[in-house]
């Protein structure tokens, strides 16, 4: 689907894939007018299929073009276009468990011109993958770094936008957490530098076991510099239906070494579409080191991620009315 400045959207079209032809003076390449979604369709347990919560991928697309300057896309028109594409690709929606098809709805400046200022012509596309399993030899936790050099979003930034240019900001960090042998780099806000924000592209969860006895599921707040995750929503939700007291809250590095120190952290974990929920196992800063837990994958960590899987799959009553059947 196509955006003109005084024409608005036009010309929506399904069409083979196949590669653009782009002008070296096109925009995007220069200023980065880019933002991006990523959500899943299933196979249900009746065999049809489901894109899970497309209407909230639609809302927080317009939002993030709201701050790159972008025309926002009607609800109905980016749903309808995930759904055509779905409809059309039926056959590649995989019904093993786990497995998915993966749908990236995109948009970006089309306009050709050398001077800084919001780009008058847009596109907007959406492509799509089959997805397999994530952990196919079994849930495995992951090891994360906590960066304290690299900032990811600042306020008044654009980290609560999925845009392009946040995820070419975290390369230079995720490669850090590589070298220092983790899988995952975690962000802290850019101001006091030790709030804990996010991970490189899902946000975090904490189980926290309180003087009662009970366990509350807690995660950090929307600062505003952290992307609102649609499965961090859905876990909030879904914690609650299982009887869990839920918190959105600050937490601090300090906060997480000493829950862990004293065991009142006692499972960690990280959500977001494309793994649903991955464990996290140990953690590493400059000056720490520490094993979260036993190290292996907690109890409402799976058990979070089993209802979070039989939601997305029909396999339990759609109570929240997420999933939007492809006809
Ligand atoms: N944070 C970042 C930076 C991400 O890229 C993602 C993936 N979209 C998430 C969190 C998780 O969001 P969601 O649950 O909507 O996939």
């Amino acid at each position: 689907i196509r955006w003109t400045a005084g024409r608005g959207w036009h010309d929506a079209e399904l069409v083979p894939y196949a590669p653009l032809s782009i002008d070296p003076a096109n925009m995007t390449l220069h200023y980065a007018q880019s933002v991006f979604e990523g959500l899943k369709a299933f196979r249900q347990a009746d065999g049809s299929v489901a894109m899970f919560r497309p209407e909230n991928n639609a809302a927080r697309f317009q939002a993030s073009a709201r701050r790159l300057a972008m025309p926002e896309l009607p609800q109905e028109l980016f749903t309808a276009a995930c759904e055509a594409l779905v409809a059309q690709d039926r056959a590649w929606v995989p019904s093993e468990p786990e497995q998915s098809l993966y749908l990236r709805p995109f948009m970006f400046a089309t306009e050709v011109g050398l001077g800084v200022k919001p780009a008058g012509e847009f596109l907007f596309m959406v492509i799509a993958s089959p997805a397999g399993a994530y952990f196919p030899g079994g849930v495995k936790p992951v090891s994360v770094w906590i960066s304290e050099e690299y900032v990811r979003a600042a306020p008044g930034g654009t980290g609560a936008a999925k845009c392009a240019g946040n995820y070419a900001a975290s390369l230079v960090a995720q490669a850090q957490a590589i070298e220092q042998g983790c899988e995952q780099v975690v962000w802290l806000d850019a101001v006091e530098r030790r709030w804990i924000e996010e991970m490189g592209g899902m946000n975090l969860y904490f189980v926290r076991r309180d003087a009662d006895g009970t366990e509350c599921v807690v995660t950090p707040e929307l600062s505003g510099s952290l992307l609102p995750g649609i499965t961090r929503d859905s876990l909030l939700r879904i914690a609650a239906d299982l009887g869990y007291r839920t918190a959105e809250t600050r937490i601090s590095v300090e906060d997480w070494k000493a829950g862990t120190a004293d065991g009142s952290i006692t499972e960690v974990f990280a959500c977001g579409t494309a793994a649903a929920i991955t464990p996290v196992g140990s953690a590493k800063s400059t000056s720490a080191e520490w094993t979260v837990g036993d190290g292996t994958p907690g109890q409402v960590t799976m058990r979070l991620r089993e209802r979070l899987l039989a939601l997305q799959t029909g396999r339990a009553a759609d109570t929240h009315g997420w999933l939007h059947p492809v006809a």
